[in-house]
């Protein structure tokens, strides 16, 4: 385990130049025309990023020196620092990042058969408070910015240029709720998406919403070829409302509106995350309401055994009582899977890290 903390002090202010990671070609392209410059610049400075990743635009060598610091006076190249950097036994790598002013982010960069997958962050801390969550825990700082988005992937992929690796799935799964910052995530997923910059395809992405349904409709009328998932954890109305109070003002026969909205509207099936929480909702009879609750909907569910969080109570489902769990909904017909864990002794699961950091900070 490698271990460096950066000595950055911190500064909490936020109004500066945007991130010129958080401009789609088109908007770079806009913006050049719009300043005098020539619009073919724009592919030239994509390259810059998000093909040879360099990290200041000084090092954009084909661009004038003139251009390089109009860049420089009006954008910033975000380049995280990295103030923890964890590898686990088993390949995962967790990195803590700072950002300028400060604030730390978390993501996660998981090694499948399939390809690696990275789960990036979307908000510093989160406004949601889900009762089981680590990334609730001191409330929502900010957004971040599509570019502050972008640059998490640039940044595990240019650690992963060493190894002759490749970022090939993104998962919005990190800290914050991604449709409480909707803009700047829709912004990030294009970016990565189009071809001229990170060029990751989109059914190799997924975002997961804790059910902020004007934007699950939103979301749909987009008709991106992106996964969607809906952490659901419930399919009762008061055992919803305890773990995610989100379901009070969100209600969930609003909520299966919409999913079926999506599904119908994109033709996509939709992920159901459903948590595990020994004694709350991992009975037979919670089973049994579950597929009664996505019984005709094109879907799959996710079950996730509970990551033990030291501030929160919540106890693990004994592996039996797991599998007796998916054995009623597969008798009943529903898809579902079992999440596979990865990175165990890394404080992996969300938040984790970032909570333990800001705990040490505060003491
Ligand atoms: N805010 C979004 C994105 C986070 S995704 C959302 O809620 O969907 C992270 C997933 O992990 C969510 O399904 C979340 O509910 C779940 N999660 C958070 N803390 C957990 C814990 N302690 N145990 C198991 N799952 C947890």
């Amino acid at each position: 385990m490698e271990k460096v903390l950066s000595a950055k002090k911190k500064s909490k202010e936020l109004d500066r130049n945007p991130s010129i990671y958080s401009y789609q070609l088109h908007e770079l392209e806009n913006w050049l025309v719009e300043n005098g410059e020539k619009k073919f610049r724009g592919k030239q400075i994509y390259d810059w990023l998000y093909t040879k990743r360099v990290t200041s635009f000084e090092d954009m060598s084909n661009l004038s020196k003139e251009l390089r610091d109009k860049l420089a006076a009006h954008f910033v190249l975000t380049t995280l620092e990295t103030a923890v950097q964890q590898t686990s036994s088993d390949g995962t790598m967790k990195f803590l990042f700072e950002l300028h002013d400060g604030y730390t982010i978390e993501t996660v960069l998981m090694r499948h058969e399939y390809g690696n997958s990275i789960c990036v962050t979307t908000q510093v801390g989160c406004r949601i408070g889900c009762t089981f969550c680590a990334s609730t825990l001191g409330g929502l700082k900010r957004n971040l910015e599509a570019g502050e988005i972008v640059a998490q992937v640039v940044k595990v992929q240019k650690a992963l240029d060493e190894q002759g690796e490749r970022v090939s799935h993104v998962v919005i799964m990190g800290i914050g709720e991604p449709f409480d910052n909707y803009d700047h995530m829709l912004g990030f997923l294009k970016i990565i998406n189009s071809d001229e910059g990170l060029n990751i395809g989109a059914r190799h992405i997924t975002v997961s919403t804790s059910g902020i349904i004007p934007k699950i409709y939103d979301f749909a009328d987009e008709n991106m070829q992106i996964n969607f998932a809906i952490s659901l954890h419930s399919a009762n109305t008061e055992t919803r409302s305890r773990l995610m109070p989100i379901n009070r003002a969100y209600k969930l026969p609003d909520l299966m509106e919409a999913v079926r909205y999506y599904v119908d509207k994109t033709g996509r099936r939709i992920s159901f995350e459903y948590g595990l929480f020994g004694g709350v909702n991992d009975q037979v009879e919670h089973a049994e309401e579950l597929a009664k609750l996505v019984k005709g909907i094109k879907c799959h569910i996710n079950l996730i055994p509970v990551n033990y969080v030291p501030e929160r109570d919540y106890v693990r489902t004994p592996r039996e009582q797991i599998f007796a769990f998916e054995r009623v909904l597969k008798d009943r017909g529903v898809n579902v899977t079992i999440r596979r864990e990865q990175g165990h002794d890394i404080d992996a699961a969300c938040g984790q890290l970032r909570a333990k950091e800001r705990q040490e900070e505060t003491r």
